[in-house]
């Protein structure tokens, strides 16, 4: 899924996991990433006896790739949703995004503080000179909903954030985090305070879904399960070929850099992201370092080590068109599959007619608030709540 040398691992010794486990289970979740251990967290929490699954190790794919960036805002922007989806489907897609983000400030304050769940703005910078009106449009549609939202002027991009371009937006209440902590800490949370197995370097190979339950087979054993919730992120196999086929998958890339001084960071260390598709990145790391992410390419291959460090420098190139005084070294390059959807919007429901089957696919730049709302959404499907998000997200659509 990834290639190249990561930061977040290296901040974290992780727990290892190797329960003894049971016959049957009231849900089994497949995938140890983001979607899965928030999806673990949320039915063990409600009470359910739960089997979470991985066949590496948890938040090992792309989960540890993951720049840690939380947005209210898409890739996919709000008034695009609006021409797309029209004006209701649109905001309480932003809605639920922006509900997903507060749950996860919520859950990190249980957790240890190498979550490093900061709230921080996000600066949404005009690329180019006709990218000005994306930005007003994007600025209009997100006040008109109330989002907290500022329009920036060009005068003011350069005095403030000491960046050359045409016009930006400000939004608030968005947060930076480390993933990986995060996932592992969940799991973790769970794992000791609820009725949570976990198996790490399991594999699931088959289920099958019969009239009382459903079968699965891993690679060691087998279980039976009154819910199976698949969340296998961005892998590409013979079982999610059978419901997941309509995604696109890109590489993308990042660097992480050697600590600069604190007075050498832009205002309030906002996050940094642009109009231009696909688009630069720009986050401050705990321990002052920069991340900067992007350069996506279209293809289904994970990069090689030449490539990731030929990108790595491009990455530093870009970055240094915003800020050219900064100069930057990197410690850590890589790059790593990515996926997302042609309407840009998620994949949660159930995976096949009306089996207890289920998936959660957070595809999309925006993949951890995905996760995050995703997870409320399936509690809520497996204990046969209605709830009309079913509807935006659904796996068949
Ligand atoms: C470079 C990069 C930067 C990103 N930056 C951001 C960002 O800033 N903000 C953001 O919100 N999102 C970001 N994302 C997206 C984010 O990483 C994903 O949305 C998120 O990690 C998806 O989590 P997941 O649980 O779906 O998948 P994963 O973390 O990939 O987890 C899936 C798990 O399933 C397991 N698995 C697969 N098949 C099986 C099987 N058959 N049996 C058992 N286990 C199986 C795998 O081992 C894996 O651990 C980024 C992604 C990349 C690649």
């Amino acid at each position: 899924m990834r290639n190249g040398k990561l930061y977040w691992p290296e901040t974290y010794l992780k727990k290892t996991y190797k329960d003894e486990i049971d016959m049957h289970y009231d849900v089994v979740v497949i995938g140890g990433g983001m979607s899965g251990a928030l999806t673990a967290y949320r039915v063990a929490e409600a009470g359910y006896h739960t089997l979470l699954v991985d066949k590496a190790e948890i938040g090992s794919a792309s989960s540890a790739a993951n720049t840690g960036l939380m947005q209210y805002m898409s890739d996919k922007l709000l008034h695009e949703c609006v021409k797309d989806f029209g004006a209701l489907e649109a905001y309480h897609f932003y809605k639920a995004s922006k509900e997903g983000l507060e749950d996860i400030e919520q859950l990190s304050h249980k957790l240890d503080a190498r979550v490093n769940f900061i709230k921080r703005d996000s600066l949404f910078i005009a690329s180019t000179k006709r990218d000005k009106k994306t930005i007003k449009d994007e600025y209009e549609a997100l006040r008109y909903f109330d989002f907290p939202v500022d329009y920036v002027k060009q005068e003011q991009l350069k005095e403030d954030y000491g960046i050359d371009k045409y016009n930006a937006l400000i939004t608030h209440e968005d947060a930076e985090i480390n993933p990986y902590v995060f996932v592992n800490e969940i799991v973790k949370y769970a794992h000791d305070h609820f009725h949570l197995d976990v198996l790490e370097h399991t594999e699931l190979i088959k289920y099958k879904a019969g009239n009382k339950n459903v079968g699965c087979q891993f690679n060691n054993q087998t279980v039976t399960t009154d819910k199976l919730v698949m969340t296998t992120g961005y892998a590409k196999n013979k079982i999610t070929r059978r419901y997941i086929n309509r995604e696109e998958f890109v590489a993308s890339y990042a660097v992480v850099t050697e600590p600069i001084h604190e007075n050498q960071f832009w205002k309030d260390k906002a996050m940094i992201w642009e109009s231009a598709r696909p688009y630069l990145y720009i986050r401050h790391v705990p321990g002052n370092r920069v991340l900067i992410g992007g350069l996506d390419e279209k293809t289904d291959k994970i990069p090689d080590e030449k490539h990731i460090q030929k990108q790595g420098k491009r990455l530093i190139k870009a970055f240094n068109k915003l800020y050219p005084e900064l100069e930057l070294t990197i410690e850590y390059a890589y790059g790593a599959r990515f996926g997302e959807t042609k309407d840009g919007k998620p994949f949660i429901g159930k995976v096949e007619g009306d089996a207890e089957i289920y998936g959660l696919y957070g595809y999309g730049g925006n993949g951890t608030v995905y996760s995050s709302f995703g997870s409320k959404l399936l509690l809520d499907m497996i204990e046969g709540k209605y709830n009309p998000l079913s509807e935006l997200f659904k796996v068949k659509r």
